[in-house]
């Protein structure tokens, strides 16, 4: 057998073998329609296999590989990262950014504001009177509907959901943290600092860690929740904030995500804000225990907006669904930060493709049940360019379905376990135009474009409760 035949034998094989890995990772990931074109793929390169064997065709076969050489030759062309990208959330300044109100966030409208309180009276009187009466007929809804209705409530998860939220209820004392009075301030240089928190944090929990000096843009400018006593602090201007953030990003269990919008992944949520909780108020103590103050960011205090944080943090991209989406996890991951004066080296910005990728996707906005997520371009919002949540519309289908849905999350092709396969798609998509104009479309080819919640693990697969008046009609 001469040489180029070995040779043409040995490529099919790879093409052969790759196909059936992805095959095989597919079947792992229980995403059907991706196993069959991996099995497809499989099949079909035993025609060259065929071909290979009748000299007459051998040069058809060459061909062919000489066209997927091309292409991936062509994969290799690098791009140059994203500009605006890696000047972090300041390169999507356009024009003179307004700092974010808290009391107009969806949850401190139906959390905080109680109809007959002063703070409601302000807020529809004063603030935004043109919310009141959209919000009075979403408020009649309740702030979440009920909890696990999609599910009949299966109690196990939202036993699990409601468990996880106690425990930052319960932390949220502590979040703030003044440097303890009866110890010296550290004496540690910045970089030996920064070598002590990044794996301090990754110890207590963090999957991911960066620091940033916390751009003030960033910081919500008056306070709305009320989750406290503390009706006094509503509406008072947040200031005097420490100038550095450690910024600590959770993998969610990609196990749990699948079933989005059932109550698994909300189960999963609410697990993480827990963790969070006592991530950020362990490492805010430690920095009052080393002389200097620590403000625990979790979801019973929030100063400041997290996904920009970590994008100035090192530690990914904000995509065209307004989540963060990290290296390894995509957009399944969750965001928590302690503010500190403790001299650190902040992170610089990354670039990873997703806005580029983002542009031509939009399978989150295909997706999503309440339409809330853009299907054009970036628009300009408070002196930012970003793509527009409906937030409005977002919680509204959270309290249709009594999770919080995160079929935007689920969906997104960078949310993918980080398998070596898809470690080599990001890889492409970071540092490839062709793969960044190109795998958005086969991504939608090979897994098609709709979401379809898949199976669980036993333990928390909610359909055990589906004899009872359960129908899978919300999605
Ligand atoms: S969480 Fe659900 S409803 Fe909200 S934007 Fe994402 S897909 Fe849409
Ligand atoms: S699903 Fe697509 S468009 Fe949406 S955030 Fe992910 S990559 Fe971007």
């Amino acid at each position: 057998m001469e040489l180029l035949t070995i040779l043409l034998f040995g490529v099919d094989f790879f093409l052969f073998s790759a196909f059936l890995y992805f095959a095989f990772e597919s079947f792992r990931e229980q995403e059907k329609r991706a196993m069959k074109n991996g099995l497809t793929g499989a099949a079909l390169t035993l025609i060259p296999a065929i071909l290979l064997l009748l000299p007459r065709f051998q040069i058809v076969v060459f061909c062919l590989f000489i066209v997927v050489g091309i292409f991936c030759l062509l994969l290799l062309i690098p791009v140059s990262p994203n500009k605006k990208a890696l000047k972090g959330a300041k390169g999507y300044l356009a024009g003179k950014a307004k700092r974010f109100d808290e009391r107009d966030s969806v949850f401190a409208r139906y959390r905080s504001l109680i109809p007959g309180t002063e703070q409601y009276n302000t807020f529809y009187t004063e603030i935004y009177p043109e919310k009141e009466k959209k919000d009075e007929k979403r408020r009649l809804k309740g702030f979440i509907g009920t909890p696990g209705k999609i599910d009949n409530q299966y109690q196990p998860n939202v036993a699990m959901m409601e468990a996880s939220f106690s425990i930052p209820q319960d932390l949220g004392y502590y979040a703030f943290n003044d440097p303890d009075p009866d110890v010296p301030v550290a004496d540690l240089s910045p970089e030996k600092a920064t070598l002590i928190v990044k794996n301090l944090a990754k110890h207590i929990g963090a999957d991911l860690v960066g620091i940033t000096k916390i751009d003030p843009h960033l910081i919500y400018s008056n306070r709305g929740e009320i989750h406290y006593d503390t009706q006094k602090e509503w509406g008072q201007e947040i200031k005097d904030l420490p100038p550095y953030a450690v910024v600590m990003v959770t993998e969610m269990n990609h196990g749990h995500v699948i079933s989005a919008p059932h109550t698994p992944t909300v189960a999963e949520s609410a697990h993480l804000y827990a963790k969070g909780a006592y991530m950020t108020t362990l490492l805010a103590k430690w920095f009052s225990c080393m002389g200097y103050g620590g403000i625990a960011e979790h979801t019973r205090n929030y100063n400041i907006l997290l996904p920009p944080l970590a994008v100035d943090a090192g530690l990914g991209e904000v995509g065209r669904q307004g989540y963060l989406v990290a290296p390894y996890f995509g957009a399944r991951v969750r965001i928590f930060a302690v503010l500190t004066d403790m001299p650190l080296i902040p992170d610089k910005p990354i670039s990873l493709g997703v806005e580029e990728f983002c542009q031509k996707c939009k399978k989150c906005a295909d997706s999503c049940p309440s339409k809330s997520i853009p299907q054009g371009e970036k628009v300009i919002h408070n002196g930012f360019e970003k793509w527009k949540l409906d937030e409005d519309s977002c919680f509204d289908y959270w309290s249709k379905v009594g999770t919080d849905c995160s079929i935007c999350m689920a969906i997104c092709p960078f949310s993918r376990p980080n398998t070596l396969l898809h470690k080599f798609v990001r890889l492409f998509v970071a540092r490839s135009k062709i793969a960044q104009i190109l795998f958005p479309s086969i991504d939608n080819f090979l897994y098609g474009k709709r979401w379809h919640p898949k199976k669980v693990a036993p333990w928390i697969d909610y359909r055990d409760n589906r004899h009872q008046t359960h129908k899978d009609e919300i999605y």
